[in-house]
């Protein structure tokens, strides 16, 4: 069975939180604990996958959909023309907090690193 995480919380409107984007599929929602000016998530409504690691082949079309909206939710956030970096931690040495799918974007300053966890 698939882990409960506070996103599916979040999915499921058991706890609030700032939305940016929302259809079937996804959900996007500024994080608790910014790391840079703007600092968004992208997640997957469902929970199957607690991180890219535990993606299969039939994953492809759910994945490859969360990408190609993130270019609109980077103009519903002002950074599309600026620019941004996105993240996704997946397991232990990467710093992963939530085993919940999702992508960080990362934006709004002249970001210095390379990963979300400065
Ligand atoms: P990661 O370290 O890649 O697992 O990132 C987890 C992200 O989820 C961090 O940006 C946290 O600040 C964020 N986060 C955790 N709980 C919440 C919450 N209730 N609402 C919004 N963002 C959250």
């Amino acid at each position: 069975m698939a882990k409960q995480t506070v996103f599916s919380q979040i999915v499921a409107g058991e706890i609030p939180s700032n939305k940016i984007y929302e259809d079937d599929l996804i959900l996007s929602f500024h994080t608790i604990a910014p790391e840079a000016s703007v600092h968004a998530l992208v997640i997957p409504k469902s929970n199957h996958l607690e991180r890219i690691s535990d993606a299969q082949p039939e994953d492809a079309e759910l994945l490859g959909y969360m990408m190609t909206k993130i270019p609109e939710i980077a103009k519903k956030l002002g950074i599309h023309e600026s620019g941004y970096r996105i993240i996704s931690n997946s397991g232990k040495d990467s710093g992963q907090e939530v085993d919940h799918l999702h992508i960080h974007i990362i934006g709004g300053e002249k970001l210095a690193g390379f990963n979300g966890k400065q």
